[in-house]
């Protein structure tokens, strides 16, 4: 691949679509009758949970059957036996409904309805409207209307100006999709994904061709748009033919030799390179970095891991999360997932999570942490329950009998206790006092002007038991912008009172940014990586707080939650 090969790993929406659906989908399997390994039966699930979704049907079913594809897959027995004798049900997940399905599958060798969605979907056409931006009932009307039946249909049929024919069409919709079509390079979902939801994605593609992820994934982005998987194969042909028949994969938009553009169900274009063994390292390098830092190490030598990219350039190794602007010098030892010694934001039953204290207590031990702050809500909360002074005081008792079945692990007593739009606090000092972890909050009022807002959150910053300040940005990723704020602000007050700030590990929050943690680090503010879990499951997204505070350059040192518990309770002021 010719240096500057990753500006020509984007899609082009002039290339021809290349589709497997109907042969994956409807026809039999080769050589066989009827499917007779969990793995073939389990495809064909995948395959029909996939265009329920397109379909619009109710997602729950759509759900079910991925749910049972996925059991069926890890089956210790072979699942044709078990429709045969009738027993199937016995299997988690796998009701009456399903089992229909699977006899129909084990003994004709096809589910008829699949078929007949097929025709009436097209997929590669719904993937190619969801790319352009339409819902599936739109893009079947549409291809109703124009008489298409594929995406290259809907594209000739467009370019020849039939679209302005389409009731409810008017020029300015035939603009846009006209100069949708056409524009080349660059289509990116209209929104990044979230980040949790782009590893899966991208993990388990790069899981089933034995690749790996690369593009935004890897440098551990808030919002991914470019979406990659590098492949070591010296014939790339199969590894083409297998990208295109993954259930993650709905159309093949673009194709050449060594690589190829599919789309997702969401329409969500994901790139594959199939690089020659020996230059498998530059090709990752290629495919993981921002454009600014990639073009800036060109041209890249040829090697076969990224470590010997970076030998022969004489550049040290940089951690991915730090590709984003050029940079040739020793990076810092970064905070790695393993010096986190516990956690300090989570709920329980006792406001709106979903586990009691001893379980998220358990789980947080289980995972080798040495302490977890329980951290319910206050009443202020608003939308959902909140805890008064005195329920604070009895979920003590219950805090107390945890440690005692979990010693010498130690859950700590903490709130996150929201600051009312005054600036105070919502709890009174002294139940604050008794706490082992307070972290202080800003949830509802939270569109005011920025002079009220830092106001707000600097009246908390001085009260003398807040020792973190949660998500202070306040953002949503893709639904809600950032606080007004002056962060310059309470980074000074922060520092002055000894408060950290979190990194908190929502996916749909990872607030503070990469960005943000690298101005607090230089202001000398310290942060805390938390999870903000609502369940157990929760508790597992660790990485995506520690990833993010590896994008701001954090080392462990910066990290309040590398410490031992001992450092944690002692109180600073
Ligand atoms: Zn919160
Ligand atoms: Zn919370």
């Amino acid at each position: 691949m010719a240096a500057g090969a990753a500006a020509s790993n984007e899609p082009r929406l002039d290339a021809p679509i290349t589709t497997k659906w109907r042969r994956r989908l409807t026809g039999r399997l080769e050589g066989h009758a009827t499917p007779v390994d969990n793995r073939q039966i389990a495809d064909r699930l995948e395959a029909f949970a996939s265009l329920l979704e397109l379909s619009d049907a109710n997602p729950y079913t759509a759900r079910a059957y991925r749910r049972a594809a996925e059991t069926i897959r890890g089956a210790g027995l072979p699942v044709a036996e078990l429709v045969r004798s009738g027993r199937v049900r016995e299997l988690r997940g796998i009701g009456r409904g399903i089992e229909t399905r699977l006899r129909e599958l084990v003994e004709t060798g096809d589910i008829a309805e699949l078929g007949e969605l097929e025709r009436e979907l097209s997929p590669d056409l719904i993937g190619l409207g969801r790319y352009l931006g339409l819902s599936t009932k739109r893009s079947v009307e549409l291809a109703r209307a124009l008489d298409v039946r594929s995406a290259g249909e809907l594209r000739e049929a467009a370019v020849a100006g039939r679209l302005r024919g389409v009731p409810g069409i008017g020029p300015k919709t035939e603009a846009r999709l006209l100069e949708a079509l056409a524009r080349e390079g660059e289509p990116r979902p209209r929104e990044g994904l979230l980040l949790n939801r782009a590893w899966e994605l991208v993990g388990g593609i790069a899981a089933a061709l034995d690749g790996e992820p690369a593009g935004d994934v890897r440098r551990w982005r808030d919002s991914c748009e470019h979406l990659a998987v590098v492949c070591a194969a010296p014939d790339p042909g199969p590894v083409l033919a297998r990208f295109g028949s993954l259930p993650q994969i709905v159309a093949v938009v673009d194709q050449d030799e060594r690589r190829a553009v599919g789309v997702t169900v969401e329409g969500v274009p994901v790139a594959l390179v199939a690089t020659e063994p020996e230059r498998f390292g530059t090709a990752l390098v290629r495919a993981t970095g921002a454009p600014a830092y990639v073009a800036e190490l060109e041209p890249l030598p040829e090697a076969r891991d990224e470590e010997a990219v970076y030998r022969a350039l004489q550049v040290p190794w940089c951690p991915p999360e730090l590709r984003e602007a050029p940079f040739r010098a020793e990076p810092p030892a970064l905070v790695a997932l393993d010096d986190v010694r516990g956690d300090l934001h989570c709920h329980t039953t006792w406001s709106d999570g979903r586990a009691s204290v001893e379980e998220m207590g358990r789980a947080a031990k289980e995972r080798g942490y040495d302490y977890l702050a329980i951290c319910d809500h206050t009443p202020a909360v608003g939308a959902v329950r909140g805890l008064t002074a005195d329920d604070i005081r009895r979920q003590a008792v219950e805090i107390a009998a945890a440690n005692e079945v979990l010693a010498p692990f130690r859950v700590l007593r903490g709130t996150e206790c929201d600051i009312l739009p005054d600036g105070r606090l919502d709890l009174p000092d002294d139940v604050l006092a008794e706490l082992d972890w307070v972290q202080a909050s800003v949830h509802g009022g939270q569109r005011m002007p920025r002079p009220e807002m830092t106001k707000r959150v600097e009246e908390a910053l001085r009260n003398p038991y807040v020792r973190c300040l949660s998500h202070p940005k306040g953002r949503y990723i893709n639904r809600r912008p950032e606080n007004a704020l002056d962060l310059d602000r309470v980074f000074e007050l922060a520092l002055e009172h000894h408060v950290a700030l979190e990194v908190n590990g929502l996916p749909d929050r990872l607030d503070l940014s990469g960005d943000h943690v690298r101005d607090a680090l230089r202001a000398g503010v310290e942060i805390v990586c938390s999870t903000d879990a609502h369940s157990i499951r929760g508790l597992g997204n660790m990485p995506l707080s520690v990833a993010t505070a590896r994008r701001g350059w954090a080392t462990a040192a910066q990290v309040v939650n590398t410490r031992p518990l001992s450092a944690i309770l002692e109180k600073p002021r």
